[in-house]
């Protein structure tokens, strides 16, 4: 017995595309953006941040399913552009967009750029007026108001990110007084991997009345508010699942009654993590097994430099990411492995004493929980392994979404001065 995704043996998978390798099982994704639109008001409209799995097949899949795009880079923009995104539902956010990215922005005509500072909006309208277009912008408010309940905090913190409540109210002329500039409303994220209902309803709450007192003082008509999102995902033994269905009813009428109050604004959901993490499973192959003072040490073909995050993110004491012998599926045959990957470094631990079936050389370990922050936040470049392949699973079929860097994929980059140079003294 091999472990399975869609009736596929993952053992077929590793033989087909080697490893180390990303899965990610399109049904999931589709089950969970499904469950998550039918819970929430069609008021309420659900970007998917690139950030979180900047793939184009995984984004193409949420696109097809009614997905918007949130974008924060250039290369972002050109991925959704590709996969032929209508520009009206895309978004452009990010501290530190370039003349390029906003040129982009401003040409496409995407609905909102997501503006986070004053310099940035006057570079926004300058870019506007050389282009003879108008720029549709969204402030980005730092709020004031900050709530527990997430793992990575925003709000109420001094931050590079957005503007502060204060200066925006303080400015209110200034902001208005860009030529080629419509402000359409604002946007505020409070931070990530919020697993309490509550929380994301008070937020919203929080937000809504900010947008309110924004437009009130501003004079202008409401058109879009995003209130963030940060939908988490439990990774860890314990903390638990969001209850999308209670959340459903609980945010549902705060949206609605916003709504009937101002029938014409866009209102919009970042959504990350929340949508891609569960689907994703990063598989690794066994190289090597050894004792070392009393621990178990297995070694990898994939360690840190593909899956940083199950380092543990945000947090100080190391836990371990849900992790299987996807070889040996024997429960009672169990023994404590410290799991490392192919790096020079101690670091490269990916789990520590982790409860697997027995392992030997040649098994493979799957990392669950992992297809969100996986390859695009890792140092996959450190030892020049290059990024891993990556496949996407989708009506009981696979598909290659990725392929594996190769050597000259990396050297290539890399131009080779003449040795000359080296004895010119
Ligand atoms: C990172 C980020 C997101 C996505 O966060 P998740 O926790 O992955 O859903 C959305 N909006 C902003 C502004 C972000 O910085």
């Amino acid at each position: 017995m091999v472990y399975e995704i869609q009736g596929i043996p993952i053992s077929d998978l590793a033989e087909k595309y080697g490893t180390p390798l990303y899965i990610y099982d399109g049904q999931e994704i589709s089950n969970i953006f499904l469950e998550l639109k039918s819970n929430i008001t069609k008021h309420l409209e659900v970007f998917f941040s690139l950030k979180s799995n900047p793939n184009i097949s995984v984004y193409n899949l949420l696109k097809s399913l009614g997905a918007k795009a949130e974008v924060s880079s250039l290369t972002e923009l050109k991925t959704v552009l590709m996969a032929n995104t209508d520009p009206e539902n895309i978004i452009f956010l990010g501290p530190g967009k370039s003349e390029e990215e906003i040129t982009s922005c401003i040409d496409h005509s995407i609905y909102a750029i997501v503006c986070e500072s004053f310099q940035e909006l006057e570079l926004i309208n300058k870019i506007a007026s050389i282009r003879k277009k108008r720029a549709r912008v969204a402030i980005r408010v730092n709020p004031t108001f900050s709530i527990k309940g997430s793992r990575l905090a925003m709000g109420g913190k001094p931050r590079q990110f957005g503007i502060d409540e204060e200066i925006v109210f303080q400015n209110l002329a200034l902001l208005k007084s860009y030529e080629n500039v419509d402000i359409i409303g604002i946007q505020v994220y409070m931070g990530t991997r919020i697993l309490d209902e509550n929380v994301i309803c008070q937020n919203t709450i929080n937000i809504l009345k900010l947008a309110v007192r924004f437009s009130e003082q501003t004079g202008l008509a409401l058109q879009f508010v995003d209130i963030g999102g940060g939908l988490g995902v439990p990774y860890f033994s314990n903390e638990e699942d969001l209850n999308i269905q209670k959340l459903g009813e609980q945010l549902s009428p705060i949206i609605n009654d916003f709504k009937d109050s101002f029938p014409n604004t866009k209102l919009a959901m970042e959504v990350g993590r929340y949508l891609v993490a569960k689907s994703g499973m990063f598989v690794s192959k066994v190289n090597y097994i050894k004792k070392s003072r009393e621990e178990n040490f297995i070694i990898t073909d994939g360690g840190t430099n593909c899956h940083m995050a199950a380092v543990g993110i945000g947090s100080f004491v190391k836990r371990n990411f849900p992790m299987k012998n996807l070889t040996n599926l024997d429960e009672a045959d169990i023994d404590t492995y410290n799991v490392t990957g192919p790096l020079c470094t101690p670091n490269d631990v990916v789990g520590k004493n982790v409860e697997l079936s027995k392992v030997q050389r040649g098994d493979l370990i799957g990392i669950l929980q992992s297809g969100a922050y996986g390859p695009s936040a890792s140092p996959g470049l450190f030892l020049s392994h290059g990024f891993p392949a990556e496949v996407l699973i989708h009506s009981g079929k696979h598909y290659l979404v990725r392929r594996r860097d190769n050597s000259e994929d990396i050297i290539g980059k890399q131009i080779l001065v003449n040795e000359k140079i080296f004895h010119l003294v």
